[in-house]
């Protein structure tokens, strides 16, 4: 073979620069598209000898990523199908054409040609981001092919000649700049690794590691151990998402768990996702016990691209009142390296949205009807999802109103419809609006609750920061009920009540007592009630009116949850 110099085609004059500074900003990333760009030949050659348009040995399926920190180099090889001098021109020099886009277009009718990863033509162009100079060595799976080397130093002139390969597939050789020398580090690539690399489908090695290998036994008949060195193989190639749901048992959705927050608490419960129309989506996604530091526990799922990890901010795929959840999404029709804006729009990642949305409702609806001790015992846990859900989604709150439980003071959790039912008898007024009470401080409100009780009416705990929201769109909601809370100064009257109970004070002493606690409270929006119906009842009760107080509360919370 001779040597060939020449111009590497590209659509726009100078797109390395473009590449190196715009693509990607994260210039760790060009080993995820190099190792990438390996599991996608290993798969070809699969397919290739599946299809038996290659008949020779496919062999057992390896990358290997090496470090020589001496020489500054990073090696990615691999033994999948290769490319011969031609392909490297075409694949390679030709700059935004994608090889793998072609692929999957003749193969498409094969049953798995989408686990090819590549789809963009450009992830190849990353090591330039690293890289003084990239070498290629490769020997092609096809009859007669001879190896082949390329050599680029990152302007838009390449050497193609005689390469050195011995076996089938490729090395991608990179001759590290001085500005990224902190990847010649062991310790960093394999954090790359386990970053990018951990769920790829094909075994990856980086160097090797010793462990301890039985060794018979002793004198005593205990094992004995010695140390062995043996590859290191930094991923797992079929992690559970790829699993039929079937197949997989509560042991191993908890280890995957712990896999991927090796600190984590238990979760409550998961969803495996797994759809293939209209678009391509699996994943499982895992309700962590809810802690007050929020902020800590969002943003938590992984998002995954043929099982090479992408981000994991998933900000605009799961809706807002998800981020909480915890596990991965693994999609191919999520674009990525694009912009928010244009990712908000796109109509796959609106599609995906709501199918998660469903999920989740789907599941939480499962769950309640299929063991309603435990649901009940997880509310407290999955209660501010279904509540932010259900203000914040249409389409949930519909769902949701099924699920989403009303809690007393007792301690005692209904359905919507339920406790409609229980109190509409009693807590009715004369408009036929059911008025529903609720706390949410049982402490601080604790006279008010006890005066509600032995009226005989019900009080619901309405008391974490997402409740006064909820109480709103209860209202909204609910047809002819009202949700007063139990201070207020309407409670009492609006309710109906057959009996009338008589005060133990003359009508002149509740006057004269209600004039003194007006008098030294002396602020609007305030009234006084005098009761004094018994010695252990709570003589005065000072109200305010809800309108008002609920128009303080959200002023305090600063424009709330959204
Ligand atoms: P993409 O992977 O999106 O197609 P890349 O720029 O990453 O784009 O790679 C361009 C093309 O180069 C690939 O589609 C493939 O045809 C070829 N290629 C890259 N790396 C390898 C490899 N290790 N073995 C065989 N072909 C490769
Ligand atoms: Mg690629």
């Amino acid at each position: 073979m001779t040597t060939e110099k020449g111009s590497i085609s590209i659509h726009t004059e100078n797109i390395f620069p473009i590449i190196k500074k715009f693509l990607y900003s994260d210039n760790e990333i060009f080993l995820r598209e190099l190792v990438s760009n390996a599991v996608d030949a290993v798969q070809k050659i699969k397919r290739l000898g599946s299809l038996g348009q290659f008949n020779g040995e496919v062999g057992e399926p390896l990358v290997e990523v090496s470090l020589d920190a001496a020489a500054k180099t990073i090696t990615i090889s691999d033994n999948g199908l290769g490319m011969t001098a031609e392909e490297i021109k075409k694949y390679i020099n030709q700059v935004a054409f994608s090889g793998a886009s072609e692929f999957v277009e003749k193969f498409k009718d094969a049953k798995d040609a989408n686990e090819i990863i590549g789809k963009f033509g450009l992830g190849f162009y990353s090591a330039f981001m690293v890289s003084d100079l990239v070498e290629i060595q490769t020997l092609s799976y096809q009859d007669g092919a001879e190896p082949a080397k390329w050599t680029c130093d990152g302007s838009t002139s390449f050497e193609i000649s005689e390469g050195s390969r011995t076996t089938r597939g490729t090395s991608i050789i990179l001759h590290v700049n001085a500005e990224s020398e902190e990847f010649l580090s062991e310790g960093k690539l394999q954090e790359i690794l386990d970053k990018y690399a951990k769920f790829l489908p094909v075994p990856i090695k980086f160097g090797t590691k010793t462990t301890q290998e039985e060794d018979g036994v002793d004198e005593e008949e205990k094992p004995k151990y010695k140390s062995v060195e043996v590859d290191n193989i930094v991923n797992t190639t079929n992690p559970i998402w790829t699993k039929a749901p079937a197949d997989l048992s509560d042991a191993d959705y908890l280890d995957f768990y712990k896999q991927l927050y090796p600190f984590g608490e238990d979760p409550l419960f998961w969803i495996h996702l797994n759809v293939d129309y209209p678009f391509n989506l699996t994943g499982v996604l895992y309700f962590p016990k809810v802690k007050d530091d929020f902020d800590m526990q969002r943003n938590k799922i992984k998002l995954y691209s043929r099982q090479v990890f992408i981000t994991d901010e998933v900000k605009d795929i799961v809706p807002e009142f998800l981020m909480l959840l915890h596990g991965v999404i693994d999609s191919p029709d999520i674009p990525l390296n694009v912009s928010r804006s244009f990712l908000q729009a796109d109509s796959n990642v609106k599609k995906i949205n709501s199918y998660i949305t469903k999920k989740v409702a789907d599941k939480l609806a499962e769950l309640f009807n299929k063991d309603r001790k435990a649901y009940e015992e997880k509310w407290s846990n999955i209660g501010l999802f279904v509540k932010y859900g259900m203000i914040s989604e249409e389409k949930f709150y519909d769902k949701g109103k099924d699920f989403a439980l009303l809690t007393n003071t007792k301690g005692e959790n209904f359905t919507f419809e339920e406790y409609k039912e229980k109190v509409a008898p009693v807590q009715t007024d004369k408009n036929g609006t059911v008025v529903y009470l609720y706390t949410t401080d049982t402490e601080k409100q604790d006279g008010f609750i006890q005066s509600a009780e032995k009226k005989g009416y019900d009080v619901l705990v309405m008391n974490t920061p997402i409740d006064s929201h909820f109480v709103s769109s209860l209202e909204q909601k609910l047809e002819k009920t009202q949700l007063k809370r139990v201070d207020a100064s309407v409670a009492n009257q609006l309710i109906e009540k057959d009996e009338v109970l008589e005060s133990v004070l003359s009508e002149e002493q509740s006057t004269s007592v209600k004039a003194i606690f007006e008098k030294a409270i002396a602020k609007p929006n305030f009234s006084v009630e005098v009761v004094g119906l018994s010695p252990d009842d709570s003589p005065v009760t000072v109200t305010m009116d809800e309108f008002m107080r609920r128009m303080k509360d959200m002023a305090k919370m600063g424009g709330g949850m959204s």
